[in-house]
């Protein structure tokens, strides 16, 4: 086995390094702009590896914010803003020096991280490339606060709401939870000129009716009305530059959020205080690295963005752009197994159709290896004709037989089923069932082979419980 032989660079040499802006790796080289092909390039080559955004939890967090700290040698300033209900602290950082305030914040819903491991991103290239122009630019035009987990207690829980059972983005009226008066306070305190409401939606979300919206976009309205102001007006213009940047890496694939007033949520309650916000929803994607692309995306839609206002091109940017998105609909199955023969598996006869599968991200505890995991667990939503249904793993069951495994099957497996419409097993193939699906062809008469299994559920890593490291 070949050995590679490293020098290492000194960590006090490393972070003398740094605090002169000049990192000691590959990731340094100099950032002529913060457009989408750079900021791409810079993030491909220095991105973090924090693991699945569900695993990511409060202990974590903490401990990857006390490197940001110690890697921005002076650049970055913290305060904790709150604790949670059960006493997790709600951690403000800021940087640059700007007369521009920019507030950022990450998952108010604890099942939504995807941002908040792009927000660690951020901190990390902005800390490495600090001496470079643009990124000077940003620091001496804007003031950027970030908020990365306004909701510490239910990302432990890897759950939408507070230890109260709280929707936080409900409760700015009444603001009945810490978490949202952290928030509110700090609003309140900075008046911050713009908002970034970073958040994750559901993987049946399309854009329009055939694209999955990766990534949908909403400018808050600030009255039932939708009353245009400034602050409206720079919120739509950013969201017109955040489209077209993603256009670039996703084309068709970015979405208009439902801009109804919603007088209880956060965004529309800051737009009303003064403070104008941009909605970033973070949704479905295709593959296998779906979480990694995802966290790319999202820093490549806050830096373009944050360098637009900076030099004043969103000034010029065309609100068109954004009125024109696709409008967000549910139109969209993770995978839709069509045109098979469905064997319920209850004694009924086989019948053709499509089955459509959803799916979530959710969280196993540790087994006694002490490993959490993180999963995309599959579930049955609908079987029959989906043709109208739009899908990001489309698998063609022509010819084939979809049952549920029983466990024991595996690809390449023959076995012997005399009568599909006798056929019963243990766990049917039927709406809500969270199941592996065999896909069987015939072989001889009785006799079929195992093509394929659409498994219940997908591995998207692991890490030890309990470390915060
Ligand atoms: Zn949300």
């Amino acid at each position: 086995m070949a050995r590679h032989f490293r020098l290492p660079v000194p960590a006090a040499l490393r972070l003398a390094l740094l605090a002169l802006g000049l990192a000691p790796s590959a990731a340094s080289a100099q950032v002529a702009d913060l457009g989408v092909p750079s900021v791409t390039k810079l993030w491909e080559a220095g991105h973090g590896d924090y693991g699945p955004p569900a695993l990511l939890d409060h202990a974590r967090l903490m401990a990857r914010l006390d490197m940001a700290v110690k890697e921005g040698a002076g650049l970055y300033q913290k305060e904790e803003i709150g604790q949670s209900v059960e006493g997790r602290s709600i951690e403000h950082l800021w940087f640059g020096s700007g007369p521009m305030h920019v507030l950022l914040w990450s998952q108010m819903h604890g099942d939504e991280g995807t941002a908040t491991s792009a927000l660690l991103d951020i901190l990390h290239l902005v800390a490495i490339h600090r001496a470079d122009a643009p990124v000077r630019r940003l620091l001496d035009k804007l003031t950027i606060h970030v908020v990365p987990m306004v909701n510490p207690d239910g990302a432990e829980r890897w759950q939408r709401r507070n230890a109260q059972g709280l929707d936080i983005n409900r409760d700015a009226l009444l603001l009945q939870s810490p978490e949202g008066r952290a928030l509110k306070a700090l609003r309140d305190r900075l008046q911050p000129a713009l908002g970034v409401n970073l958040h994750n939606e559901n993987w049946r979300t399309a854009a329009g009716k055939t694209m999955p919206a990766t990534i949908s976009l909403l400018a808050d309205a600030a009255d039932e009305a939708g009353t245009e102001t400034p602050g409206r007006l720079l919120a739509r213009r950013v969201c017109a530059v955040i489209r077209q940047s993603m256009e670039a890496l996703v084309p068709g694939q970015v979405a208009r959020y439902d801009d109804e007033f919603e007088v209880r949520a956060f965004g529309d309650n800051l737009t009303r205080w003064g403070t104008p916000v941009v909605l970033i929803e973070t949704g479905p994607y295709a593959g296998d690295n779906a979480d990694r692309e995802l966290v790319k995306l999202n820093v490549v839609a806050i830096l373009t963005s944050l360098d637009s206002i900076a030099t004043g091109a969103v000034n010029q940017a065309d609100p068109g752009l954004y009125a024109a998105l696709p409008v967000n609909k549910s139109n969209l199955y993770t995978v839709i197994i069509r045109n098979a023969s469905i064997v319920p598996g209850t004694g009924v006869a086989p019948f053709t159709g499509d089955i459509a599968l959803d799916s979530t991200r959710a969280v196993k505890e540790p087994d006694a290896g002490g490993e959490r995991q993180a999963v995309q667990a599959f579930r049955v939503a609908d079987l029959g004709d989906m043709r109208v249904f739009a899908t990001l793993e489309p698998v063609d069951a022509t010819g084939l037989f979809a049952v549920a495994s029983r466990g024991e099957w595996k690809a390449g497996d023959t076995v012997d089923i005399p009568d599909w419409g006798a056929f019963r097993s243990s766990r049917p193939l039927a709406v809500g069932a969270n199941t592996d699906i065999a896909l069987l062809r015939p072989a001889a008469p009785d006799r079929f082979t195992v093509v394929r299994i659409v498994p219940r559920e997908r591995s998207l890593g692991t890490v030890p419980h309990g470390t915060g490291k």
